[in-house]
Parts: structure tokens; sequence; C-alpha cells
């Protein structure tokens, strides 16, 4: 039987990539589940096609627009951010992919953990946020998370068979996003339509900006915290502007496993919706015999300070991840409007982080309350 997935965020990048491996592979999946935030005409055009049991359209104001389109089909519809976590929590999928971008995905994403439902997690902000409860819930309930960042899915498949072998630390590559060897009197005058135009990847917008700022690798080595149940000086990063090697594991006898394949978040969908089977495709292949030179390189940590903003947010822990992630979010978005440039979002992020108070052993109340401070306060001097 078709495992049925159900995907929150289906509009976006990942969501739309995800229906291309379930369409792909209708013997495997079904689509059970989709949502989306503003884009009611794509989410009406999947429903259609895909005849989910259930949709959710977060701006409740398109409600009758879906309602409608859909009103010949036995397609049920809901509307608003509380129907997100409600409909997670309805036991009619088998795996959920969490694929909303930011702190919007982690609600849903515990409430299908605590229906015991398997994570795909490509929203990473739920982990940054509030990985320690994230991952003693999914312990708790034995629900297996299944990484979709490829990072970490590279991680995850190199540490497939190693048993209780010791993980001497784990090497996140990077690409270094469309600006690296740049410094800061050039990115002082970089524009969002420069920003968005990653080199390897397509991606959406709040991904593709974290990664010009190398924000995103920050956010990853917390990611790879949670999910691997690391130190942080087990986690490393290193420049690799090729993306073919997806990262890598050294082992206690200084062996490296590394992932590798050619840029394609097709590959980490589908290999974490079918795991543990890999699903034979005919995407392009790596091919070794074309001219390529693979190149490493340290990243530029006083440049690209957004990266050594999420280190010191990972080593601190408690709440800070979250006051970076929630500053980080109202800051990309400004930047998005051409509110502000691209070195203030650096600014002022570090700003909200000297300025919400911290607490070492938050509660998910807390979470919520830092993230309302930190984005009531980054908001405000940035005077959005
Ligand atoms: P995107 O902006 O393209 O899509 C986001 C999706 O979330 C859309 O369906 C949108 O409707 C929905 N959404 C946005 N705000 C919402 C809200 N407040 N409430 C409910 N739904 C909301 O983003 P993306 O690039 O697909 O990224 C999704 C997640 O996957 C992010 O956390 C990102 O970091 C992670 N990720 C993406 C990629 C990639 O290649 N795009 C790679 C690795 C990890
Ligand atoms: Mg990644």
């Amino acid at each position: 039987m078709a495992k049925r997935i159900a995907i929150f965020g289906s509009t976006g990048s990942i969501g739309t990539q995800a229906l291309d491996v379930i369409a792909a592979n209708p013997d495997k999946f079904s689509a059970e589940v989709l949502t989306a935030y503003h884009n009611h005409e794509l989410l009406i055009e999947q429903s259609l096609k895909f005849n989910p049991n259930c949709v959710v359209i977060g701006d409740e104001s398109k409600y009758l627009l879906v309602k409608e389109a859909l009103s010949h089909t036995n397609v049920k519809v809901f509307a608003g951010e509380r129907a997100l976590e409600e409909v997670a929590a309805i036991d009619c999928y088998d795996m959920m992919l969490a694929a909303i971008v930011g702190f919007a995905g982690l609600k849903p994403t515990l409430q299908a953990i605590e229906i015991g439902k398997p994570i795909a997690l490509a929203n990473k902000e739920t982990l940054v946020v509030a990985g320690d409860l994230v991952m003693q819930k999914a312990v708790a309930k034995r629900v297996p998370i299944i990484p979709v960042d490829s990072e970490h899915s590279a991680i995850f498949q190199c540490l497939i068979g190693e048993g209780r072998n010791v993980v001497e630390k784990v090497i996140l590559t990077a690409s270094g996003g469309p600006f690296l060897g740049r410094k800061p009197n050039y990115l002082v005058n970089v524009k969002k339509e420069h920003a968005l135009q990653h080199p390897n990847w397509e991606m959406g917008a709040k991904i593709s900006i974290d990664s010009a700022t190398l924000m995103n690798k920050g956010l990853e080595m917390i990611e790879a915290k949670w999910l691997f149940n690391l130190h942080p000086d087990q986690i490393h990063v290193i420049i690799h502007p090729q993306s073919i090697i997806h990262s890598m594991v050294q082992f206690a006898d200084g062996s490296i496993k590394s992932q590798m394949g050619l840029p394609d978040m097709k590959l980490p969908i589908q290999y974490a919706l079918g795991f543990p089977q890999r699903i034979a495709n005919n995407f392009p292949r790596y091919d070794f015999k074309k001219p390529h030179t693979l190149t490493f390189e340290e990243p530029d940590y006083k440049t690209f300070r957004n990266l050594s903003l999420a280190i010191d947010a990972l080593n601190k822990g408690g709440n800070w991840p979250c006051i970076l992630n929630a500053a980080n979010e109202v800051a990309v978005y400004a930047f998005l409007r051409n509110r502000i440039g691209f070195l203030d979002m650096t600014a002022v992020v570090e700003e909200t982080l000297s300025k919400i108070p911290f607490i070492e052993k938050p509660t998910l109340q807390d979470y919520f309350d830092c993230d309302g401070a930190a984005r009531t306060f980054t908001a405000s001097i940035i005077r959005m």
C-alpha cells in the first residue's frame, strides 16, 4: 500500500519537489494532506491533481476561494493557523513532511509527533528553536525524525550501519552562497535580487537569504546537534563551493565517510520519504570522468558574522537559538522588503540576543514567549 504523506508547506520549494517525487512513484506514495499559507491557486491546482484527503489554507481570507474550487471533489478544506495543528492531529496519514518555513512549522510538527507519526524534517527552524523538547518527545513517542536537509541527510546516511561506533566529528559542507569571497565593503550594498541568486540550489526566499549570509549553516549546526545528539565541538563547517559532497562524518579511527551526488533536493526528499528503501530514479548522475575540481576552504567568520552568532547560540544553548531564529526571521523579511541592508541583518540579530533575557532550561511556553518577545524587539529596532 502507498505510504500516505502529509505535506505541510506543499506550495514551497520543498513541498513542490516532494509532490514531483510522489507523482513519479504513485505505487509508493500518495499525498494525503496538503497545506499552504497564501498561495491558494497552487494549493487548488495540487489538490485537483493529487486528490488529498484534506487541505489547509493558512490565510483564512482565502478559505472560500479554495472551498469553492474544490466543491465538486471530496477534499476537506480547512483554514487558519489553528487548523494546521488540528489537521496534524488527525490520524489519516503515515508520515509528515515538515516543509513549512520558519517557526510556524513547530506546532504542527509537535502535534504529528504527539500522535506518533514519523517526520521527514525539512523545517530546520523547528529543531533550532526547541530541539531539546522536540527530540525528547520524539524519543518518548518512538517517532523517527528523518532529515531532509541535504547535509543532515548525508550525515544520516553516513551513520547507517555504524551502531555504537564513536563519531569524532561531523563536517557540514557549505556552498558559501552567492557572496563567497566577498568582503563587508561589497556586502553593504548588495540587494535582494542578487542575494536570492544561489549558485547551486533553487530554494525558497528565506533559506536563500540565510544561505547568502551563512546563517543557514549556523542553523544547520544547531539542527545537527539535536538530530545526532552531538556536542558543539563535534560540529564543523567547511566551504565546498561545488556542493557535490553533501556532508561528512569522521569516526574515532580517523576514517571519514561522505555522501555525494549532484545537488538536487529531490534526492534527500525521496530518501526521507522512502527510508529505508532507496528508490530508483533517472535523475542526472555525477560523472567523475568530466573535468571537475572539488575544493574546500575555511568559512570567513569575520565577514559572515551570522555564522559566528549562530555558533555562539549553539554553544550557549537555552533560549539563545530561539532568540537568534526569531530575530533572523524578522531581519530576513525586512531585507526582502528592502527595509534594511544586508549587513544590518547581523546587527539586529546581535542586538536582539543582547536584550532578551537568557533562560537556561526553557519550557515550550518559554520558547513561544521568547520567540514573540524577540520578534517584537527586532521589529522595533528596524522600526517596521
Ligand atoms: P518556501 O518559502 O519555498 O515554502 C514554504 C512553505 O511554507 C509554503 O508552502 C508556504 O505556504 C508555507 N508557509 C510559509 N509561512 C507559513 C506560515 N506562517 N504558516 C503556515 N505555512 C506557511 O520554503 P522552502 O525553501 O521550501 O523551505 C521550507 C523549509 O525547508 C525551510 O525550513 C527550509 O529551511 C528547509 N529547507 C529547504 C531547502 C530547499 O532547498 N528549499 C533545503 C533544505 C532545507
Ligand atoms: Mg542544507
